[in-house]
Formats: C-alpha cells, sequence, structure tokens
C-alpha cells in the first residue's frame, strides 16, 4: 500500500519514489504526494521523472485495495523498482486546496445555522459547488451564507490536521458530516481543525489558514428539487506560494 504524503503535508509538491507494481499506462508507488480522487476533491495531475530522465504524464490518479494507482499519459509501462520523482501540478493543486477549505467554512457556517443539513459537495480547479437541504433557500440567504464565510476568511483562523483516537472521535458526531467514505479504518480519524471555528473529519488536502482562501464569491444557485439546493461559489484569483 501507498504511503500517501499529501495526508500529512498538503504543500508537498515534489517527492521521490519507487515504482512497486505496475501495466502498461499505470504505475503504483511506496509513497507519493499525488492526491487521488476523493471525498469531493479531484485528483492531482503531474508528472513522472526516472534518473535516467525518462519522463511521465500522470493524467488521473485513484485509489485502489494496492496502492495509489497514478493512470500515464501514455501506455507505457515503468519497470518495477525504477526510482522516480514526481512533480503534482501545483497550481491546480492548491487552486483545490483553497475551494476545499472553503467548502469547510461553508459547511461550519450552515451547521452553525442550520444544524446539518448538507447534503453533498464536490470541489473543481475553478469553482466548488455545496448541495443543501434547507427551508427557504434563496438567492439573498445564499448570500448571507457567503458573507459569514467571508467574515471567517477575514478573521484568518489557522487550520491545522491531527489524528484523533476512534474513541474520541466517537464522542464528537459533529466532526462526521458529508465525508464518510474517507473514515479511515484504523484506531484514529484524520481531523481538519479551523481553529476557533469548525472540525471536520477528512482525507483532503487544505490550505494553512482561511485568509488563503481568500475572497469568496457566490456563482449561482440551482433548485435541484423541492428540498434540495446548490450553490457554487468561486475564490479570488491567488498565485499559490513557492512559485
Ligand atoms: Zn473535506
Amino acid at each position: 500500500v501507498t504511503e500517501a504524503l499529501y495526508l500529512d503535508d498538503g504543500y508537498l509538491r515534489a517527492f521521490s519514489a519507487t515504482v512497486a507494481e505496475a501495466g502498461p499506462g499505470w504505475a503504483i508507488l511506496d509513497r507519493s504526494g499525488f492526491y487521488p480522487t476523493g471525498g469531493g476533491q479531484p485528483h492531482d495531475v503531474g508528472v513522472l521523472v526516472s534518473d535516467g530522465d525518462r519522463r511521465w504524464e500522470v493524467s488521473s490518479v485513484e485509489k485502489s485495495d494496492r496502492g495509489i494507482v497514478h493512470r500515464l499519459a501514455e501506455p507505457a509501462h515503468v519497470p518495477e523498482g525504477t526510482a522516480v520523482h514526481g512533480a503534482i501540478d501545483w497550481r491546480r493543486r492548491y487552486a483545490c486546496m483553497r475551494y476545499h477549505s472553503c467548502l469547510h467554512i461553508l459547511s461550519g457556517v450552515v451547521y452553525r445555522r442550520f444544524g446539518s443539513d448538507i447534503t453533498g459537495g464536490q470541489i473543481y480547479p475553478d469553482r466548488a459547488r455545496m448541495d443543501l437541504s434547507i427551508p427557504g433557500f434563496d438567492r439573498r440567504l445564499a448570500e448571507d451564507l457567503i458573507r459569514e464565510v467571508n467574515e471567517v476568511v477575514r478573521r484568518a483562523h489557522p487550520i491545522s490536521v491531527r489524528f484523533v483516537p476512534l474513541v474520541e472521535a466517537e464522542r464528537h458526531p459533529e466532526w462526521v458530516r458529508v465525508e464518510r467514505d474517507l473514515m479511515p479504518q484504523g484506531s484514529e480519524i484524520r481531523l481538519i481543525d479551523i481553529e476557533g471555528f469548525d472540525a471536520q473529519a477528512d482525507g483532503g488536502t487544505h490550505v494553512r489558514t482561511t485568509a488563503e482562501v481568500g475572497l469568496v464569491s457566490l456563482e449561482k444557485i440551482e433548485n435541484k428539487g423541492a428540498r434540495n439546493k446548490r450553490l457554487y461559489v468561486t475564490v479570488a484569483p491567488r498565485d499559490p506560494p513557492g512559485e
């Protein structure tokens, strides 16, 4: 099974690894910084480069029982045991991190006002959406929620990752809202803590402070049925750190 480096360090953009298993057009590494699709956050893209300067483009990444599978843009077979350097498309990942943290802030705002009424969410590199089941939801209420989100952004709460014993998590059902599929099987859960505001169990990658999310705008709302409403948000463009 691949060691998932992004779980401890979301700002890791490059890493060294060894090919553990491979076939035409795919490779599983012993460790990886590439985020595989999950929890509403899309997979990373990037490159793998060998010491012998061979270069493979990674076009998609997914989880499997045997580890993190890197799908290559061509049907190349990278020999097992090959030492590679991985580099992720940092601009795309950083945007996803800002949107992921943005959705957690929005989820916290909604939870505080209405209890748990979030039915889903999806992050894209250029927008994010959240599905809600709130009575009386309209454009005005949505604008109101986004105003509160921006208030949390402005206060620059630190966002930290910690691993919490399952027994402690059982006393906090509010930590587990929408991303139940990402609950680890072991004795700990991974908690994303927007310090002083909200905490949620989560397997995704996040920015270090709510300030990095930047100004959030309501893009549009959609009716998906009598109770199901959908809202889309965008964040102001921002260069990733270190570029
Ligand atoms: Zn999340």
